[in-house]
Order: structure tokens, then C-alpha cells, then sequence
């Protein structure tokens, strides 16, 4: 599989960008890429980013999820993936965060809307929310594959996190970022809104929601 070391050195390259800049903390988050028709690579499970090689990184087959190169097990969340680029045929990465804001949105079990501003061709029409499920249960990867539309590349797990798709790893890293604003965006204006939201408190909350998204650009 060594003509896929460069695909795998990707993936072992992103999660460590995902991780200096908030995305990833400590093990959450995983990555899924598209090799080819019948293979994906996807990031190993419980493995550190700053230590995981690209031989760390197991390459599966999309359709059966069986390993056909790596020593390490694949992450917990492989079918959520595997859904996302089957679901997607002409999309080559998928992403899965536990990132700050938007999963500050998440426990709200809405969905959320771009910023204005945003590319809705690139992005879809909005966030779609995917029903709560226990994380890395087939469960989840159910009620996924039946959310799932063909024209919705990013969605928010109730009470968890964000998964999202795009033509390639770096734009995915793109469209998170855009979620995580647009997440701030729809938090401020919940906060600013509450009326029987104590001055102080809501002044905090602000506060706390900026410090979070400058910490995450
Ligand atoms: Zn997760």
C-alpha cells in the first residue's frame, strides 16, 4: 500500500493541524479520505497525533469496512465515513470534530444555518442536525446513513459534535471553520436575545464566545 503514503501522510498532517488549532483535543476526531473506488484511509483509533506515523494509518474498503492495510485499528467512527463519502461520490474528505462551538450548538438539537456570506454551492444549504445516538455505535451510523442527503455536506450530531465533506482535506479544514463561525454567530445572537438573560451573565457568555473563536482561527 506504499503508493498511498502520501494520502496517509495527509491525514497524519491534518490531525496534527486539527490540534494545534482546537478542532481535535486530546483523541476526538477522525478523519476519513477517498483512495480510490473501493479504498478509504481513516485515522486509527486511540492513537496520539503527535506521535502517529503514516503506516499508523489504517486503509479500509469503503463498502465493507474490512482492513486491508495497517496495524492499528480503525477509529470507532469509521462508518460514519464510510456513509459520508458514499453518500458523496464526488467528495474525497470527510471530517469528524468534537470542535468547541459548534458542539456548543449541537447540544441545542437544532440546525444551523451558514453565515451570511458563505459559498451554499461548496457548503449545502445549511448544517443538518443528526438525530443523538451514543458515539461510535452502529447506532449513531444508522441514524446517520438515514439523515444523510445527497446535497448536505455538513451536519451537526445532536449532543456531540460535526461531520462534514468536501472535495479534499484542506477544504474540509475550510468548512469547518466556517461551521465553527457560523456556530458563534447563531450562539451570539441567542445570548443577545434572551431577554431574561441576567446583563452580567450574558456580558460573560459573550466574552467566553470570543475568547473561544479567536482561539480556533
Ligand atoms: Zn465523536
Amino acid at each position: 500500500m506504499n503508493r498511498f503514503t502520501t494520502a496517509r501522510q495527509e491525514i497524519v498532517d491534518m490531525c496534527r493541524h486539527l490540534s494545534d488549532h482546537g478542532y481535535f483535543a486530546g483523541t476526538g476526531g477522525n478523519i476519513g479520505v477517498r483512495l480510490d473506488d473501493r479504498l478509504m484511509a481513516v485515522t486509527p483509533s486511540a492513537t496520539d497525533y503527535y506521535t502517529m506515523t503514516a503506516a499508523d494509518v489504517p486503509i479500509l474498503e469503503i463498502a465493507t469496512l474490512s482492513v486491508v492495510a495497517g496495524e492499528k485499528t480503525p477509529t470507532v467512527e469509521k462508518a460514519l465515513h464510510s456513509t459520508m463519502l458514499q453518500a458523496h461520490p464526488s467528495r474525497y474528505a470527510s471530517i469528524h470534530t468534537h470542535q468547541p462551538i459548534a458542539s456548543a450548538v449541537a447540544l441545542l438539537h437544532e440546525m444551523l444555518p451558514w453565515a451570511p456570506g458563505c459559498d451554499l454551492t461548496a457548503l449545502g444549504p445549511h448544517v443538518a442536525l443528526v438525530p443523538y445516538r451514543p458515539s461510535g455505535t452502529s447506532m449513531l451510523a444508522k441514524a446517520f446513513a438515514r439523515t444523510i442527503l445527497p446535497d448536505v455536506y455538513a451536519y451537526l450530531m445532536a449532543s456531540h459534535g460535526v461531520i462534514c465533506a468536501a472535495n479534499d482535506l484542506k477544504s474540509a479544514a475550510g468548512m469547518l471553520r466556517q461551521i465553527e463561525a457560523s456556530a458563534a454567530l447563531y450562539l451570539r445572537k441567542l445570548i443577545q436575545n434572551r431577554s431574561t438573560l441576567d446583563k452580567q451573565v450574558r456580558t460573560f457568555l459573550l466574552n467566553v464566545l470570543d475568547k473561544t473563536e479567536s482561539q480556533g482561527a
